[in-house]
């Protein structure tokens, strides 16, 4: 149903006619959402396997995360392996452990499945397939397998609520999942579907009660059954999700309900809330099970826990969990800008939003995944690979990078490593691109098998070739993604302009008969832009955001003489220079203040990257006023020349 909209005769310059059409789509969605979705409407993505990235941004950056990231991480896991020999009796002294940290090993192992999908490696290989055979013999007869557990004669699914039992569960059928996707091994898959066929048992036959309280499980456990057919774990999943909310007496007063997204059922639940991480990773976990039961009730608790995250809780770089008493979310507009922002929580934001767009088709999703790749995430690792962020505010002092392996760094990596899994989607009949990513990609449609090659410098400039081969002739739709920043766009087919061209959903619908010698030119305009926030987010207001293309800029003490009290001029005389040589190769954007005072910002992503600084993305500006008029919908929204004062 979510194809069945017909065109919409559009001009991407008539901002007044997309809002109707947004609206109108928005409307009629909700209903159809409600109605009649069927699973088969929903996208599915382009693995990894089937994408190619050569690409002038991002290859450097994988590069850096498997030949920098990867060896540098090992001495984080030995502690976990360690313990695993010892339980498995091949070993004689156990590691460190703790009740979550064994899930960054399967975090690690799924890290180094999507290297090996970049970049075959005989030797990380063969390392790896030590590891999965040491996890094999530690696994106990009756399929349970978390080490600390066990080597502390803790009780299996015992204080169900901080044990972490689902948790580093989740992580290993996700990381099994990988590398049965890439390498075709079945050994680390069968480790899981033993391990959740144990968990079946006890949840479902047992008829034991409750839920793993960090959530994670749920998520992976349908990726499992998507893996293997075996429907027994998807149930499981939507068990977990419905069992929520449905307690007495809580048995665990340190923490209100809402931390394990427990204060209510999931039907009755309309804002994400409590625990950052544990309300992303729970909320991809109701999109998933929506995504295979199209079940009214599923695909309506998603859609309102995305619009709260991202409409009302989520800062300009993508981070969320504003909080830091409980990692948490906080209340609608609270967006401090010193705020917790785990890396954890926007990695989970990127998966939920895949979510979300597999569902909806909307690009929309497709901008919140984009802005919290190449801000937030990127954010959270230096630019060598070896240092982390676990907080990510968008005000910082001296806060240096580091090594805490609680759980961030694993996390990075991996969502680093499978952007290529984000680049492409596709319906039963159409291809859907949603981010701008040179390299190839081979995506199967009915009867034929539709070659893409996209050429670009983005995120640095806005032009996109997109040369098209199917394997033959056919007529079938390209659906691309026109970025929400961008406020106009030229669009060419073989070399011919085309002037108005259907928009749905905030993709460029191309329907047309199309040959192997097809060529797509897109130019996205990309000036340095200025965002404000909603004014509900008073901690913003006065305050404006630079931002060009989908990256956020901040100012760092460093290149402004330690000074970030800077106030934009009224007309800052903005200025980009790309420097190759500069935080890894980056457009800087230059300005001056209303002093005249010059200043240099730069990509939030590159920040703190050089010595331990002062950062700030958030500036005032001189003569800016405030409006709530057309904020209504939107968190962000870029500023438009007439509300500046002359
Ligand atoms: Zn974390």
């Amino acid at each position: 149903m979510i194809h069945a909209f017909s065109k919409i005769d559009f001009n991407v310059n008539n901002a007044g006619k997309f809002l109707v059409a947004a609206a109108f789509l928005s409307m009629t969605f909700n209903t159809v959402l409600l109605s009649a979705a069927k699973t088969g409407d929903f996208l599915k993505p382009v693995p990894i396997t089937a994408v190619k990235i050569e690409d002038s941004f991002w290859s450097p950056k994988l590069a850096v995360c498997r030949q920098s990231t990867v060896p540098h991480s090992w001495k984080y896991i030995e502690g976990n392996i360690k313990t695993l020999k010892k339980i498995a009796g091949l070993g004689t002294e156990p590691g460190r452990t703790g009740l979550w940290t064994e899930a960054n090993l399967h975090k690690f192992i799924e890290t180094i499945a999507y290297s090996l999908a970049l970049q075959p490696d005989p030797i990380l290989e063969k390392r790896l397939d030590e590891i999965v055979t040491i996890l094999a013999a530690a696994q106990r007869p009756d399929g349970y397998i978390h080490a600390h557990v066990i080597i502390n004669n803790l009780k299996p699914w015992g204080n169900l609520y901080h044990q972490h039992d689902g948790y580093v569960a989740g992580h290993l059928y996700e990381a099994a999942v990988a590398l049965f996707q890439v390498t075709g091994k079945t050994t680390l898959l069968d480790v899981a579907c033993r391990s959740a066929d144990q968990a079946c048992r006890h949840f479902l036959d047992q008829g034991n009660p409750g839920f793993p309280g960090h959530a994670e499980m749920e998520l992976a456990l349908v990726q499992l059954y998507r893996a293997t057919g075996k429907k027994r774990y998807l149930h499981l999943a939507q068990t977990f999700i419905e069992r929520r909310g449905k307690h007495g007496a809580h048995d665990c007063p340190r923490f209100a309900c809402n931390y394990f997204q427990d204060h209510l059922p999931i039907r009755q639940q309309k804002e994400i809330t409590g625990h950052a991480v544990r309300a992303v990773f729970f909320a991809s976990g109701v999109a998933d099970v929506a995504l295979e039961t199209a079940e009214a009730d599923m695909l309506g608790a998603a859609k309102r826990l995305w619009n709260s995250a991202t409409k009302r809780k989520m800062y300009i770089t993508g981070s969320v969990g504003a909080s830091r008493k409980h990692e948490a979310f906080s209340d609608d507009y609270v967006l401090p800008n010193n705020g917790y922002c785990e890396s954890c929580a926007a990695c989970g934001l990127a998966d939920f939003a895949h979510r979300m767009l597999m569902l909806q088709a909307d690009a929309q999703c497709a901008d919140v995944l984009e802005r919290v790749l190449y801000n937030a995430i990127l954010h959270g690792i230096s630019l060598d690979g070896k240092s982390f962020y676990y907080r990510n505010p968008l005000t910082d002092r001296d806060h240096p990078r580091g090594n805490n392996w609680c759980c961030c760094p694993p996390n990075l990596s991996r969502t680093i490593l499978k952007v290529g899994s984000y680049i492409y989607a596709r319906s039963q009949t159409e291809i859907y691109v949603n981010l701008y990513i040179a390299g190839t990609a081979k995506i199967p449609l009915p009867g034929n098998t539709v070659t893409l090659t996209q050429q670009t410098q983005y995120p640095w400039a806005g032009k996109v070739k997109i040369l098209v081969s199917p394997r033959s002739e056919g007529r079938f739709s390209i659906n691309l993604r026109i970025p929400g920043w961008c406020q106009k766009t030229q669009l060419k087919i073989n070399g011919v302009e085309v002037e108005h061209f259907p928009i749905r959903k905030g993709y460029a619908h191309l329907q047309r008969k199309w040959n192997s010698k097809d060529v797509i030119e897109l130019d996205f305009q990309m000036p340095v832009q200025l965002f404000e926030a909603h004014p509900n987010v008073t901690q913003n207001r006065g305050l404006v955001a630079i931002q060009r293309g989908p990256i956020v800029y901040g100012i760092e003490g460093l290149d402004n003489n330690e000074n970030l009290d800077i106030t934009l001029a009224i007309d800052p005389q903005f200025r980009i220079e790309h420097l190759p040589d500069f935080l890894g190769g980056v457009t800087v954007v230059k300005g001056k203040s209303d002093q005249a005072r010059s200043f240099l910002a730069n990509p939030f992503y590159a920040l703190a990257n050089r010595k331990n600084s002062s950062q700030r993305v958030w500036l005032p500006q001189a003569g800016k006023k405030e409006t709530h008029a057309g904020c209504e919908d939107k968190l962000y929204r870029a500023l438009a020349p007439s509300t500046l004062t002359p």
